[in-house]
């Protein structure tokens, strides 16, 4: 056999060799579970904190986020961190999913796609149980109110005449407060205001007045991601149809959605 010929030969070999590597490898992308990261401010029950035991992140929005993710064929991985680091963390590719009872709102829509609503929420009030003088938010007015950081309800809370607005890092903080004595007023999402009185026996605060606002909650995706956000809207109205979503909204808020 001539020099040149295998010469040939081996290189018909390599040339083998490399392509079979290729496929290996390629074959154990597909085959490896796919991450998506989720952001969330993990200080929200019901809908997003740690279990005391477990430490694991638990509430309504980290099981609906897993079972989208399970119904997509992702693996969910939750990233926690500050409210208002979220959009920028979504921006900057560092999370691919907000999943933190965050509001749709035009402002925020201009940043990041929204899902379709997922949950239906508003703001509410809550006082001291033994404050009389504040029944509802037209009594706010030069009051001293703590609201959670990037908020709807720290805007809201911007619109009161006269009032000194204190941002705290997450609700639990803002109750502290209003315990404390600090503030005299917390404006924060109902349904989150309601889980925190429960919990903490009906005896040191209340709701006063109606619902400030209507806000929905939506899952968040980049703009850069257009695919993932239609196959998030998509495993929604998949969970939505099978009972699955309602079978959540049931643990955690003990009625059926409304329709
Ligand atoms: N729903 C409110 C908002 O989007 C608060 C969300 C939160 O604190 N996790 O501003």
């Amino acid at each position: 056999m001539s020099k040149k010929i295998l010469a040939l030969i081996v290189l018909g070999m390599f040339v083998m060799a490399i392509g079979l590597t290729g496929c290996g490898s390629q074959k154990s992308t597909t085959q490896a579970p796919k991450v998506i990261r989720v952001g969330s401010e993990t200080a929200f029950a019901p809908f997003e904190f740690q279990d005391e035991k477990t430490k694991e992140y638990t509430g309504f929005d980290m099981d609906l986020i897993r079972a989208l993710g399970k119904q997509m064929g992702y693996e969910v991985q939750i990233v926690s961190m500050g409210f208002d680091g979220l959009i920028p963390a979504l921006e900057a590719g560092n999370i691919d999913v907000i999943a933190s009872g965050m509001t749709i709102t035009e402002e925020r829509a201009k940043k990041v796609n929204f899902s379709k609503p997922y949950y239906k929420s508003g703001l509410t009030v809550v006082v001291k149980s033994d404050n009389n003088t504040i029944k509802g938010f037209k009594d706010l007015e030069g009051k001293n109110i703590a609201v959670q950081i990037g908020t709807t309800g720290a805007n809201e809370a911007a619109k009161v005449k006269n009032a000194k607005v204190r941002a705290f890092n997450n609700p639990p903080e803002a109750f502290m407060e209003l315990r404390a004595g600090g503030v005299d007023a917390v404006i924060n999402d109902k349904p989150v205001n309601d889980y925190f009185i429960v919990q903490s026996g009906s005896k040191d605060a209340k709701v006063v007045g109606e619902p400030l606002t209507a806000e929905d909650y939506g899952l968040a995706t980049s703009k850069k991601n257009a695919e993932l956000g239609e196959k998030l809207n998509k495993a929604l109205d998949e969970l939505q149809k099978n009972g699955e979503y309602e079978k959540i909204y049931v643990k955690w808020f003990g009625v059926k959605p409304a329709k």
